[in-house]
């Protein structure tokens, strides 16, 4: 018997790279797939290989989360009520003063089973302490641990980036065919343009990916662009001069040398024409997060103008300190409902395009899609099944439209694997 081959089965096998495939397969090789087809065309011919029967459900990639905050898990319903920056102060605070390295490290190991739960086979994750990339190793799960960078002084560049390169050696060292260390400088209101800089040269020079919190809040186009505004006014308290820095938050980190490393962009909202030309011609990639910028009353991003700039773009939940679940189905849902308000028609986003980002767009947008995002032989083999025989969901016409509209936050996930490893199982076998 091969005991490193195992075939699933499903009712519905979603590729998202090829059509639904009804009573379908999936093999899976050692670390690998191997085949994606009809289960008739393959189990008569693999008596020996293990079989798992995932019944009536759905198998698809593992879902794809493209900004999460594992370390924050902790602060789940904390903060409540309080305006963006009160919000982003309170946790900033906490995190630092109440958080030992004990809690951080139990908190990221909660997020990532929460995110197995839910499907999710790779996390995106932007952090001050690094503790999530050890809970990711630990766990089996896919993922980018981006380091955070601050210092809105230009006076602290020279340290805080001695103390970002000091980390990131550390750090790095550990790194593994699943897990990745990279660079997050904070955002444009926490990151001084001198330290963009330096942070945009060592990424190049050491090919570290980049992630960067822009274009969230309309404060933040008035701090870069104008130096007014609540930003400027907290840094003017703390004795930082501030003054214009670029036409626009995105125009501030192509003029800093950030939009060559090309940085994954997280939340983007508030883009122009011309801030999606430069990110376009850059190359860089977008994480849409659209459950936590309604939470905290952000804005919509424009999906449909970034789609038709050809900009790589996935979903994130953010963390759950403004979104309160890590449910991706449940952004995608979000996506498409808020996609169709603002157009004003039904459908914007459709429930196949949603999965689409939640997969094969997420694995573009973080540099992975030549290994996960899609079902193809020779793809790695991270898998998530859903279970669609909950009498809410009957009747079933589309079950991308079922897990999208029906399931989402009402499904967990009955198989997770992650190049092979099944870090979930619960199927029948
Ligand atoms: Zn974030």
């Amino acid at each position: 018997m091969n005991s490193a081959r195992t075939i699933y089965t499903a009712s519905w096998v979603l590729p998202i790279s090829a059509p639904p495939i009804r009573d379908g397969a999936v093999c899976v090789d050692g670390a690998r797939i191997s085949f994606v087809g009809r289960a008739l065309d393959l189990l008569p011919h693999n008596a020996d290989a293990r079989h798992v029967a995932l019944g009536h459900a759905v198998l698809m990639p593992g879902l794809v989360n493209a900004h999460t905050h594992l370390e924050l898990t902790a602060m789940r319903g904390f903060l409540e009520g309080l305006d963006f920056r009160g919000w982003l102060r309170t946790l900033t605070m906490a995190r630092r003063e109440v958080m030992d390295a004990d809690a951080l490290l139990d908190a990221s190991r909660y997020g990532l089973g929460e995110a197995l739960r839910n499907g999710i086979t790779t996390c995106a994750d932007t952090t001050e302490s690094g503790i999530p990339l050890v809970a990711m190793r630990e766990m089996g799960v896919r993922g980018i641990g981006y380091l955070e960078v601050f210092g809105p002084d230009p006076m602290q560049t020279t340290t805080s980036f001695a103390e970002l390169r000091e980390r990131v050696a550390i750090t790095r060292i550990h790194d593994t065919v699943l897990v990745r260390t990279g660079v997050s400088p904070h955002a444009p209101y926490t990151v001084s343009a001198p330290l963009f800089r330096a942070v945009a040269e060592y990424a190049n020079a050491e090919s570290l990916p980049v992630a960067v919190h822009v274009a969230e809040s309309v404060a933040e186009t008035q701090f870069v662009r104008d130096g007014r505004g609540p930003f400027a006014d907290r840094l003017r308290e703390r004795g930082i001069a501030v003054g214009p820095q670029a036409r626009s938050p995105i125009a501030l980190l192509h003029q800093t040398g950030i939009l060559k490393t090309r940085p994954l962009l997280i939340h983007a909202i508030h883009l122009d024409d011309d801030d999606r030309r430069r990110v376009a011609d850059a190359g860089a990639s977008i994480v849409h997060c659209p459950i936590s910028n309604a939470k905290l009353g952000q804005g919509m991003a424009a999906l449909h103008h970034l789609r038709d700039a050809g900009i790589a773009t996935g979903l994130g939940t953010d963390s759950v300190a403004s979104n309160d679940r890590m449910d991706l189905l449940g952004e995608a849902r979000q996506a498409t409902l808020l996609q169709s308000l603002q157009l004003g028609v039904p459908d914007a986003l459709s429930a196949h395009d949603a999965l689409d980002l939640a997969t094969r767009g997420g694995a573009r947008a973080l540099g992975l899609d030549a290994r996960i995002g899609t079902l193809e032989s020779g793809m790695d083999a991270d898998l998530a099944a859903f279970p669609l025989d909950s009498i809410d969901a009957m009747p079933m016409y589309d079950p991308a439209v079922t897990l999208v509209h029906v399931l989402a936050g009402a499904v967990k996930a009955t198989l997770v694997t992650v190049a092979g490893r099944e870090l979930l199982q619960i199927a029948a076998v």
